[in-house]
C-alpha cells in the first residue's frame, strides 16, 4: 500500500484499549467516554486537536501500557496494508515516579519488536523532544534515545507548540547527540509558525525532513529554498484539515510542494484522532484532489529514499516498489 513516515503513537491508541488501561490505572473515564475523548469529528484548531490526542496521556505512564499501545499500533498499521512504519512518541510525557525516560523508550521498543514479529511489518521508533520542555530534559531524552539507536529507535524529532516556543537553539545539543548516535532527523516546523522556520530548522538542526510544513506553501521563496536544499515534506492531509491548518484536502499545499520539486512523503499523523489511516489518506488524495498515479509513485520512491532504516530494509522496499508490491493507489 504505502510507507507511513509520520504517525504519533499517542494518536494511535484504540479507545477500547484506553478504557482497559484506565481501569487498571484507576483513571476515571472521561465525560462522554473514551471514543468521544480521543476522536476529533470536525475541523477546529491545533489546541483543540491536541487536547484530544492528550486525553490518552493519563493512562500511558507504565511499561505495560506503552508496550501494549505500541504493539497494537504496529498491528493496526499492518492491518491497514502499510509496508513500512515510523512511529513517533514523546517519552518524557509518559514518565512517572519509578518509570523513567529510558524505561519508557524500552517499553515502546519491546512493543515495536513484538508487533513487527507478529505482523512482519518493518517498523522503527522516532523519539520526540518537546518544545515546552527545558534543554536539560531534552538532552536526557536524546541520550536515552541514543542508547537504543539502531535497535528500535531510528529517528529524532522536535514537536510541540511552535508559536509559544519558536526558538530552536535549545534543541541544538539534543539533535547533536541524536545525529552522533546515527539517528535520522526530522522536525515539526512551519506548521503553526511562519514559513521561514523551515530554513531555521535546516540551518540550526541539520534536518532535511519536515513534519507538515504547511505554511511554507504560502511563501514561494522559502519553498524554492526548500527545493534547493532537498527538503522533504511529511504530509498528513486529514490531520491538517482537522487542525485548521488547511481548509480542505482539495486545497492542501501538497500540490504546491510537488510542483516545487520538493520531495513529499505521507503519514496519517494520529489515525485514531482523525479516523483516517494511511490507506484512506492515499485514497482521498487520489480521488478528492487529483494527485496522479505518477505523483503518488514518486512519493513512494521519496519515502523509500528518506526512510530511517538500515540498508537491507531499504533494499527490500526498493524491490517491493519496483515489483509493484507497493501499489501506486
Ligand atoms: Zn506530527
Amino acid at each position: 500500500m504505502a510507507l507511513n513516515l509520520h504517525t504519533h503513537l499517542e494518536g494511535c491508541v484504540r479507545p477500547t484499549t484506553a478504557a482497559e488501561l484506565a481501569t487498571v490505572a484507576g483513571v476515571p473515564a472521561p465525560v462522554g467516554g473514551w471514543e468521544t475523548a480521543l476522536v476529533v469529528r470536525q475541523p477546529s484548531n491545533l489546541t483543540t486537536f491536541l487536547s484530544h490526542v492528550g486525553a490518552v496521556y493519563p493512562v500511558l505512564g507504565s511499561r505495560e501500557a506503552l508496550y501494549r499501545v505500541t504493539r497494537e499500533a504496529v498491528e493496526d498499521a499492518a492491518a491497514d496494508g502499510c509496508d513500512f512504519l515510523e512511529l513517533r512518541a514523546g517519552p518524557m510525557t509518559h514518565v512517572r515516579d519509578g518509570f523513567d525516560v529510558m524505561a519508557a523508550i524500552e517499553a515502546m521498543c519491546a512493543g515495536l519488536d513484538d508487533g513487527q514479529r507478529a505482523t512482519g511489518l518493518p517498523a522503527g521508533l522516532i523519539v520526540c523532544v518537546l518544545r515546552n520542555h527545558d534543554e536539560e530534559t531534552n538532552i536526557a531524552v536524546a541520550r536515552a534515545a541514543a542508547r537504543r539507536a539502531g535497535s528500535g529507535v531510528v529517528g529524532f524529532d522536535v514537536a510541540g507548540d511552535e508559536l509559544l516556543y519558536p526558538s530552536l537553539i535549545p534543541f541544538v545539543k539534543p539533535f547533536a547527540i541524536a545525529v552522533a548516535a546515527g539517528l535520522g532527523l526530522t522536525a515539526h516546523v512551519a506548521e503553526a509558525g511562519p514559513a521561514a522556520n523551515l530554513m531555521d530548522a535546516v540551518n540550526t538542526l541539520g534536518v532535511h525532513r519536515i513534519g507538515h510544513g504547511s505554511r511554507v506553501a504560502d511563501e514561494p521563496a522559502v519553498l524554492a529554498w526548500a527545493a534547493a536544499h532537498e527538503v522533504c515534506f511529511e504530509v498528513c492531509p486529514t490531520s491538517n484539515v482537522l487542525t485548521g491548518a488547511v481548509s480542505s484536502v482539495r486545497a492542501h499545499p501538497i500540490h504546491r510542494f510537488l510542483r516545487s520539486g520538493c520531495r513529499v512523503v505521507l503519514g496519517d499523523d494520529d489515525p485514531i484522532t482523525t479516523g483516517s489511516r494511511l490507506s484512506s489518506e492515499v485514497a482521498r488524495l487520489t480521488t478528492d484532489t487529483g494527485v496522479t498515479e505518477g505523483a503518488m509513485t514518486s512519493m513512494h520512491h521519496a519515502a523509500v529514499d528518506v526512510a530511517f532504516c538500515d540498508k537491507s530494509t531499504r533494499d527490500m522496499l526498493r524491490v517491493q516498489l519496483a515489483s509493484g508490491d507497493i501499489s501506486s493507489s
